[in-house]
């Protein structure tokens, strides 16, 4: 009977109904929807979804609808997704190094955006790609704090070479344009201020007048309880120093968050296998599955502990060791968390805020991973 409804009124409710053994990550089209149109309505420039974060069909689908015209895609895969579920949109081929067979589809597919972060990779783009409204975007970095995760360490030209990329991406036709990425999580609006402004440098230097900036992805999610996400005030400020740096050339802005859209649209439930003496809890979900990123990005603290049935444990916070199912050592949360000290075996672990990389790198390592998504009004347990 529950199973054949697809659409629940919250995870309390599947948990009552279900009582699921596998992992499941609840997905709000309604929370996903809202995370739209703030950008769309809040970002002064074209949004566009960084598909890898989570490439869900039904995020897709629910993005497209509420107004995302344009998707940064890395991979063959990732440019027919958007082809078939989206086929109208824009795809931006940002990944800076590409065999030239990939690149051969995207020219087959129309992709007319393509970013890159060396003269050799640029070379490559030149010979397969035709110039004709076609845009190059040169990738830039710098050695900037504030995100959760160094982008910069594997991709990046130097403002130097940057300015010499985006001479030659002019000379050769091909409409020139900047993008940097100021690194995943980035709780610190500061950095986009100083990559809009070296940006700005980076033209001049070239003699070249940019057609588009490209601003990235790296707006937060909410993870912590303390630390709410100052998205419109970022939105404001990139607005404030594209104006400032550039003044009558300013470009176009564009932006792909992933995380800032999808983050906060799903919460995930693994079920407590053990509570091991007493002390350390075993889940059946861990960093092999959709919990990969924690150890990477830092912890969620927006955590609840519910019964077999749904119902919230109340008990005092305590501290405890969390380990995921494999038989792997490194298959650990992070640090202790705080968690209901009647917690027991059979309760359901809620992390909230993990729609981002987390279906998308789920493995079946030691045969678990088998991850459900369900659809729900409401996220609230
Ligand atoms: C991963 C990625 C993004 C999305 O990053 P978020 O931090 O999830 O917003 C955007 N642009 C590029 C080029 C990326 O590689």
């Amino acid at each position: 009977m529950g199973l054949s409804k697809t659409i629940w009124s919250n995870p309390t409710e599947y948990i009552r109904t279900v009582r699921p053994e596998n992992p499941v990550l609840f997905f709000s089209p309604a929370v996903l929807q809202a995370a739209a149109r703030r950008f769309i309505d809040g970002f002064p420039g074209m949004v566009t979804y960084a598909v890898k974060t989570n490439p869900s069909e039904v995020v897709i689908e629910n993005l497209s609808a509420a107004g995302i015209r344009g998707f940064d895609v890395a991979s063959p895969g990732e440019m027919r997704l958007i082809k078939r579920l989206a086929p109208d949109a824009a795809m931006h081929y940002n990944n800076p190094v590409r065999a030239r067979a990939e690149i051969a589809v995207a020219v087959e597919l129309g992709v007319k955006s393509y970013s890159v972060d060396s003269a050799s990779e640029l070379e490559k783009l030149i010979d397969l790609v035709p110039a004709d409204g076609c845009e190059i975007t040169v990738r830039f970095k710098l050695p900037v704090a504030g995100a959760a995760y160094n982008f910069g360490a594997k991709f990046g030209a130097t403002v130097e070479l940057s300015s010499q990329l985006l001479k030659r991406v002019a000379e050769a036709g091909f409409i020139p344009s900047l993008t940097f990425h100021p690194g995943t999580q980035c709780t610190d609006p500061a950095a986009w201020e100083a990559y809009i402004r070296a940006a700005a440098d980076i033209a001049r230097e070239a003699g070249v007048t940019i057609a588009r900036l490209n601003v990235g992805g790296g707006f937060p999610n909410h993870r912590l309880q303390a630390v709410v996400p100052q998205i419109d005030e970022t939105f404001a400020l990139i607005d404030r120093v594209a104006t400032d740096a550039f003044g009558d050339t300013r470009p176009i802005l564009v932006c792909e968050p992933g995380r800032g859209l999808c983050g906060d649209a799903f919460t995930h439930i693994a079920k407590v296998k053990a509570v091991r003496d007493g002390s350390h809890v075993f889940l059946n979900d861990g960093v092999y599955g959709a919990l990969a990123e924690l150890p990477l990005v830092g912890i969620i603290d927006r955590i609840e502990v519910v019964d077999g049935v749904g119902a919230k444990r109340k008990g005092d916070l305590a501290s405890r060791i969390v380990f995921g199912p494999t038989c792997d050592s490194v298959d650990r949360i992070p640090g202790e968390l705080m968690l209901a000290d009647d917690i027991a075996e059979g309760d359901y672990l809620v992390i909230h805020g993990m729609g981002a990389y987390s279906v998308a790198t789920n493995t079946r390592f030691n045969g678990f991973g088998e991850l459900t998504i369900a659809t729900v009004l409401s996220l609230k347990v």
